[in-house]
């Protein structure tokens, strides 16, 4: 274990999937709206964005599903085959290059209590916020709240995906 702790370790409940996270994620998020509501079942969704070449399946294969989403783009959700866990998830912005790793299947997932509280409009009304921890009604500006080395890990990033676009875009013929 390196001296930040990570990589963090998790799973589905029958242990079919298990993975590694293996850096500190790029940012963590508390959402509270109702769409996270429904696949939660609960009151909010907790999900560590990370960039997904630094996720390693450990064991298992986990299923695709595709879902609606808020936006219309759908959202990709990776699920243990067996017991249908989810386990992280792809949203059309970012695309597949991002994962937002739902925190409650890392084996320690106090280790990722949340950076921020979005969409706090459609917050159940029992669910009191802690003071010291940036909240918005809806989404929120990543430069505003992101941390530097993340800031800077996200601008790599967007390089990386801009690229690689380009070069699978066919050639122009004329
Ligand atoms: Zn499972
Ligand atoms: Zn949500």
């Amino acid at each position: 274990m390196s001296v930040d702790g990570f990589p963090l370790e998790g799973g589905c409940d029958c242990k079919a999937i298990r993975y590694r996270m293996e850096t500190r994620p790029l940012f963590v998020h508390c959402c509270h709206c109702r769409w996270c509501q429904r696949e939660t079942g609960a009151s909010f969704a907790l999900n560590a964005m990370i960039e997904s070449d630094r996720l390693t399946l450990l064991g298992g294969a986990p299923t695709l599903v595709d879902t609606p989403s808020a936006s219309g783009a759908g959202q990709q959700i990776w699920r243990c085959p067996q017991c249908c866990v989810a386990l992280w998830s792809h949203y059309a912005g970012a695309g597949s290059a991002v994962s937002f790793v739902r925190v409650g299947t890392l084996d320690e997932p106090d280790r990722l209590p949340p950076d921020i509280h979005i969409f706090t409009a459609s917050k159940q009304p029992w669910v009191v916020l802690p003071p010291g921890i940036p909240a918005v009604p809806e989404y929120y500006d990543r430069a505003q709240h992101w941390p530097p080395d993340s800031q800077a890990r996200g601008a790599a990033l967007r390089a990386r995906i801009q690229a690689e676009k380009a070069a699978a875009s066919p050639r122009n013929p004329e």
